[in-house]
């Protein structure tokens, strides 16, 4: 396994943000859009497998791979090769007018991991986002049907047909109206109310397009459902002819420990949604369907960059790394942490709530005392920054969750320093 160029990490050797951050920052955020959600001072200048460097040359230890994208870690030398050589003979060509070998390659690899045995078919996009419109537009073509159920909780992306299936925060919603029609969002975890409420009270389920499903919720807490909903979930859509569409775009790619988390369930979905770790860094995404549901007409879809073949072959790369090591890894090093996270949670009852998790797609809730329970955001936020000024990276999801999604290749010796960085930073915060 390649190791991190500057092997001492975490290494913070100025104040934070350091003075050529704090400039570039500022620089930056006269020009960029208010909308991001930026809470930590960090410039990056440069990233190797699992540890970040800024402008000043601080070092942080990356508990978050960019939002679960950089599976191989960063600049993995085997993706910066294949991303170099392709750079060098064909950048850009438009995948859906002409044709080109690496996108052919990736579409018969991810025809080859496909989650059951049915043969499929590969729509190449750009971004999480658009491999859920084009699940969408898909869904509404092959069944001739206008609604579709989502979950509450659920994070699909903000482009209008994403975000109208999105159900995670109002703000991402707020002054976005009309959005798509026809759309309803139901309990995450819960068949039986689609079955009893839904279908019976509001929703004819023969007007039903497609279900759209999270294997592992992500922006909506890392909540790892109960063991028969996908099987159940199946089993309805089976019954009223809906399609299955499942959101692999946190959770595909080996992050659970299995190549896509939905074979953690033994379920065959219809329509699987696919982006960010696919290509380790390179923005790529995938939407793959039953060859008998993907029968739309030359023309109905398209797009211009989606299948970029550099991006493929990075895919391509990044994927061998992935089945022939990290995915083992994920499972692994995953054990552990949740094991250390269990034994924090024992250590500090009143902070931490529950731990829960698949692989490297873990998840904390911490919470304001052990009798109520309580999601404490404003704690979990104070914690996520004492941990940047200790120089270990981490995000939120969900109420007051902190997620944990290192790139793959994460080490147990660097998985053990970070969360001995996290018990110390909780240890101290706690106290005040
Ligand atoms: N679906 C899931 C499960 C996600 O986690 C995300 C992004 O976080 C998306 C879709 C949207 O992906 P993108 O930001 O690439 O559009």
């Amino acid at each position: 396994m390649p190791r991190a160029k500057n092997s001492t990490v975490p290494y913070i050797h100025t104040a934070l943000p350091g003075p050529l951050a704090k400039k570039a920052i500022a620089f930056d955020r006269r020009f960029t859009s208010p909308s991001y959600t930026r809470y930590i001072p960090l410039c990056v200048k440069s990233a190797s497998m699992c540890t970040v460097e800024d402008l000043d040359g601080n070092r942080f230890l990356d508990f978050t791979a960019g939002i679960a994208v950089n599976a191989c870690g960063h600049c993995h030398p085997e993706v910066v090769a294949a991303i170099r050589d392709q750079a060098g003979k064909l950048l850009h060509m438009c995948g859906s007018d002409y044709y080109n070998q690496p996108q052919a390659d990736l579409a018969s690899r991810l025809c080859k991991l496909w989650p059951g045995k049915s043969p499929t078919r590969v729509f190449f996009t750009n971004s999480g986002a658009e491999s859920i419109e084009a699940a969408f537009k898909l869904a509404r073509y092959h069944t001739g049907r206008q609604r579709v159920i989502a979950f509450l909780g659920a994070f699909h992306g903000r482009t209008f047909g994403a975000l109208s299936l999105t159900g995670s925060r109002i703000t991402q919603r707020a002054h976005f109206a009309p959005l798509v029609p026809e759309v309803e969002h139901v309990p995450y975890g819960d068949v039986s109310y689609i079955r009893e409420q839904l279908f019976k009270r509001t929703v004819p389920p023969d007007e039903v397009a497609a279900i759209f499903a999270e294997p592992l919720q992500g922006e909506g807490g890392y909540i790892v459902p109960p063991m028969k909903f996908f099987p159940e979930l199946r089993k309805l859509c089976d019954e009223h002819g809906i399609l299955l569409v499942c959101d692999e775009v946190q959770s595909g790619f080996g992050r659970t420990g299995k190549m896509f988390c939905i074979e953690h369930y033994g379920v065959e979905p219809d329509i699987l949604c696919l982006a960010k770790g696919i290509a380790s860094g390179l923005p790529l995404g995938a939407m793959v369907a039953k060859e008998s549901v993907m029968n739309w007409k030359q023309g109905a879809h398209g797009s211009t960059f989606g299948g970029n073949p550099v991006s493929c072959r990075a895919a391509l790369a990044s994927i061998g790394l992935i089945e022939r090591e990290y995915m083992q890894n994920a499972k692994e090093v995953g054990e552990f942490m949740r094991a250390r996270l269990w034994k924090m949670r024992e250590e500090h009852p009143n902070h931490i709530g529950d731990v829960r998790g698949l692989g490297l797609m873990l998840g904390m809730d911490i919470i304001a005392d052990k009798k109520s329970q309580r999601p404490a955001k404003a704690l979990r936020e104070k914690i996520i920054d004492d941990a940047y000024y200790a120089g270990l990276l981490l995000l939120g999801c969900g109420e007051a969750t902190i997620r944990f999604c290192p790139p793959l290749c994460i080490t147990r010796e660097e998985a053990a320093t970070g969360l001995e960085l996290l018990d110390g930073v909780i240890r101290k915060r706690c106290k005040k």
